[in-house]
């Protein structure tokens, strides 16, 4: 070896392993990692050029272009899907999609507490009633054991989320929902290109929904679409997000076919959408690879328990990489002093959602004059405690997100997560003095 080149193997090397053995960075350490990982979204010349396209074209709405019905054309064939309606976003999707379903005032809705709160939301916005089944810790899904126990004579629709794009157990929720004659609505705000049993989520229940907000794995700025394989209900779903515009017209049509909104996606995110799909089957490739590599590592540090998928998921989108953290592993140190020592090391994660089923607002709406008319008293007062998730308050103080854009990293950045994390492990005693 060249002197040359052993000084700078030298110099590196011990770097690292003094990093990784020594003094914690958030006691003055020197940190496991400096660099940043892969900023999100990723753009070129594709995206360039097919919204300059729809610029000069000048006809940016839905009723005059086709940018839109292009990507619905690509998404429906990359979803295996028969119908795809482009949404102003997630959110809007999953109300249209209620709507779709005739879920409306006097109903009662199943939805998982461990979700973003937009899957609430829609229930709400359609005067519905959210009837909370607890969680699976291990999964971070809705304990489908515990559905069946949660349906009444009120229950309209089960609406079970694909939480950070792994499944939920759609094979016993279909069961129970099926035994009932009860439409299942897939939340795959968080799901694009996940599978159950090589199904792609949004179509194994009667719908299902996605977002393509900023932050999600395809992304237009805001967006969103309906996944399904029923005419009628796509048919619904069109007129409703047209302001009831009955299906087909176009542009100046006035003939109505119910109530509806405007929630119609616009040229730009659609053109946006067809060049970012360009990308989404290599990124979620790749997220699944490092996903699973870094789970291999985790696994063996004391007190890391990484989300455990359903054998019947077949494929998961990553939209967050989740795991429960247990103190116990760490010397009875706080999630949020970990959660700090990781971020000093150059890691940073997420400590995720609180308990949405104890969340006032909603008991506030339950106590307005619309929702005392529309249920019963004994079903409004016995709501808390009907809805106690127990299970989910337990992961909410455990759970530990890193966000998708981080698995879009290299195999050395996930052994550094990995690195990172059994530093802190293996010195917890020094995070009582942080
Ligand atoms: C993002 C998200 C939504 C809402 O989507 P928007 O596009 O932000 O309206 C709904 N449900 C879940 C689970 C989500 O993650």
């Amino acid at each position: 070896m060249k002197r040359r080149d052993f000084v700078a193997s030298a110099a590196a090397a011990p770097l690292a392993a003094s990093a990784a053995n020594g003094k914690l960075a958030v006691m003055g350490g020197t940190p496991v990692r400096k660099a940043s990982f892969p900023s999100w979204p990723v753009i070129g010349a594709v995206e360039e050029e097919k919204l300059l396209a729809v610029l000069r074209g000048k006809k940016w709405n839905r009723l005059n272009g086709n940018a839109v019905a292009t990507f619905e054309t690509d998404y429906a064939r990359m979803m295996g899907a028969r119908h795809v309606l482009a949404t102003a976003n997630g959110t809007s999707a999953l109300y249209t999609s209620l709507n779709a379903l005739g879920v409306g005032p006097g109903d009662e809705v199943l939805v998982p507490p461990y979700t973003f709160v937009a899957t609430v939301n829609v229930v709400l916005l359609n005067y519905a009633l959210p009837e909370f089944v607890d969680t699976d810790i291990e999964s971070f899904q809705m304990d489908a054991s515990k559905v069946a126990g949660r349906i009444t004579s009120r229950t309209a629709a089960i609406m079970p989320v694909h939480m950070a794009g792994c499944a939920a157990n759609m094979d016993v929720i279909l069961q129970a929902a099926n035994a009932r004659k009860i439409p299942v609505l897939e939340d795959a705000c968080q799901g694009h290109l996940g599978e159950w049993r090589g199904k792609k989520f949004g179509t194994i229940g009667a719908a299902g929904c996605y977002s393509f907000q900023a932050s999600k794995n395809l992304n237009s700025g805001e967006g969103g679409a309906v996944v399904t394989n029923d005419t009628a209900l796509y048919e619904r779903a069109h007129s409703f997000h047209n302001n009831g515009r009955a299906f087909r017209t176009q542009g100046d049509g006035f003939s109505y076919h119910s109530g509806g909104a405007n929630l119609r996606l616009t040229e730009f995110q659609g053109a946006l959408l067809t060049a970012q799909m360009t990308r989404l089957q290599a990124q979620s490739d790749l997220r699944d690879a490092n996903a699973k590599y870094l789970t291999s590592l985790l696994e063996k540090i004391p007190g890391i328990h990484p989300v455990r998928n359903y054998e019947g998921c077949t494929r998961s989108a990553w939209h967050l990489y989740m795991l429960r953290y247990d103190a116990q592993g760490f010397a009875g140190a706080s999630r949020s002093k970990f959660l700090k020592a990781l971020s000093a090391e150059g890691i940073g994660g997420s400590s995720g959602y609180s308990p949405l089923n104890k969340e006032p607002f909603l008991t506030n709406t339950f106590k307005s004059k619309g929702y005392r008319k529309l249920y019963p008293e004994k079903v409004l007062r016995e709501w808390v405690e009907r809805n106690a998730c127990p299970q989910n308050d337990k992961l909410c103080e455990q759970g530990v997100w890193f966000s998708q854009s981080t698995l879009l990293g290299t195999r050395s950045d996930m052994e550094q997560i990995a690195e990172a994390i059994a530093k802190v492990q293996r010195q917890a005693g020094d995070l009582h003095k942080i």
